[in-house]
């Protein structure tokens, strides 16, 4: 069985998570620490993956995002023209419309213990261990400057945020074992990593785990970056910041309270600025807010207006995205319904391209608007003036000289050494490239 992401179409042609190129898949790695009976193959050339393909497989299965269906629509198409006979698809850009009729067999959610009974196995839920993975992260692009050591702690979202695909593809709620999470957080540490970045989409929604495991990252002296709701951060600052959060990441989305609503968000504005205040005074901590362009009832002059009350919330930098409806979501359902979907090119599908039918808004005008924006929200210089003065200066001032030795200093000499793709599993300990 060969589970594969997409192909890369040029040799750095990686997703990056604000400068850090992903070259790893979350999803696979998990499945092969669990069934080492699989091969998994991330991110190749094409022409690694139609080698590897002609070493004949009884499975070939992908893994992808919606952005790279594609991709992943040629893939599957090679793989049938060489005679494979059951193809899989997973993950996020597996809930397209497109792909049930194109595959054998659809997974939604986490799929280790589906893939497990086809050898024969089962992979139940609170039995998952977690696998390494990590990405580089640099300042100045093509210079390392950290290496994050990369975590999925808990499946699941309680919220139902019209947006967002989490709801729907993670069907049950549940955590990863902590004995598992401790084995990696140990070989991390034997790496020199001093940072980590849970990737859960809501961080500490399950409050006795968490406080459990932010208790484990404070005993092996972490550092970590969470993204969660303003609310669950401002409940949590005390403790967590004590544990070793140095980067929160909040979803805000919009600074006006009806387009909140609008989208389901279930979060008052009010919520935003006490987390402001209160971080405010955490001087090592670097706060990073999610914006969101393309509101439903926004015209161009409020969206630029919505933009600018976020500039004055006092985040250090920001993220902006174009509000796009992805397929099997509420908002998806009503925009289909209702409005129209006008653009269905897959590599659009990347948070920055109005796709739809907006009602005050044209997607040549969403251009002009979305990089506008963009150099109102996310300027270099904010994030190199915030991030020295907060991560930095306030981290010298809370920890003094070790901080500056085990994540300014170590952290670069360590993130220049690591080999971020490496295929390590813990079953057998053994490194297998
Ligand atoms: S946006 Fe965040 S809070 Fe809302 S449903 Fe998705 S994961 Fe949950």
């Amino acid at each position: 069985m060969l589970l594969c992401t997409t192909y890369r179409r040029f040799p750095g042609d990686y997703t990056t998570i604000v400068n850090a190129p992903r070259r790893v898949c979350p999803g696979l790695r998990f499945i092969k620490q669990n069934v080492p009976e699989v091969e998994i193959l991330e991110y190749p050339m094409w022409r690694q993956y139609v080698k590897r393909l002609k070493q004949g497989w009884d499975v070939v299965g992908f893994s992808f995002y919606q952005n790279e269906l594609t991709e992943i629509h040629k893939m599957i198409a090679e793989a049938r023209r060489q005679g494979i006979k059951e193809i899989w698809a997973g993950n996020y850009g597996a809930l397209d419309y497109s792909i049930p009729p194109v595959v054998d067999r659809v997974f939604t959610g986490p799929a280790e213990d589906d893939v497990a009974r086809v050898f024969g196995r089962r992979v139940r839920n609170e039995d998952i261990q977690h696998p390494a993975m990590m990405v580089h992260f640099s300042i100045v692009p093509g210079l390392r400057a950290q290496t994050f050591g990369l975590l999925y702690t808990a499946h699941g979202c309680p919220y139902k945020c019209s947006f967002c695909q989490t709801p729907v593809f993670e069907r049950e709620r549940f955590t990863i074992n902590l004995e598992s999470i401790e084995r990696v957080l140990r070989y991390y540490k034997k790496l020199g990593i001093t940072y980590l970045f849970p990737m859960d989409e809501l961080f500490g929604i399950f409050p006795k785990f968490t406080d459990e495991l932010t208790r484990m990252f404070a005993r092996y002296r972490f550092h970590w970056w969470a993204q969660s709701r303003a609310s669950i951060f401002t409940r949590n600052l005390d403790d967590w910041y004590e544990r070793g959060l140095r980067i929160t990441a909040v979803g805000v989305e919009s600074m006006f309270q009806s387009s909140l609503d609008g989208m389901n968000k279930s979060q008052n504005i009010e919520e935003i600025y006490e987390f402001i205040r209160r971080s405010e005074e955490k001087r090592a901590l670097f706060r990073i807010g999610y914006f969101m362009t393309g509101h439903e009832g926004m015209t161009a002059e409020e969206t630029l207006e919505d933009a600018l009350c976020m500039r004055r919330a006092g985040f250090d930098t920001h993220t902006v995205s174009v509000m796009t409806p992805f397929p099997r979501t509420d908002l998806w359902e009503r925009i289909a319904a209702t409005r129209g979907i006008i653009d269905y090119e897959p590599r659009h599908y990347s948070l920055q391209h109005l796709v739809w039918n907006h009602p005050y808004i044209t997607p040549g005008q969403m251009r002009y608007l979305q990089n506008y924006i963009i150099k109102i929200l996310v300027k270099y210089s904010d994030f190199i003036s915030n991030g020295i003065s907060r991560l930095i200066w306030g981290g010298l001032r809370k920890e003094g000289f070790e901080m500056l030795w085990r994540h300014v200093l170590k952290g670069p000499v360590v993130a220049n050494v690591l080999k971020d793709k490496k295929l390590y599993f813990f079953n057998d300990c053994e490194s297998k490239s």
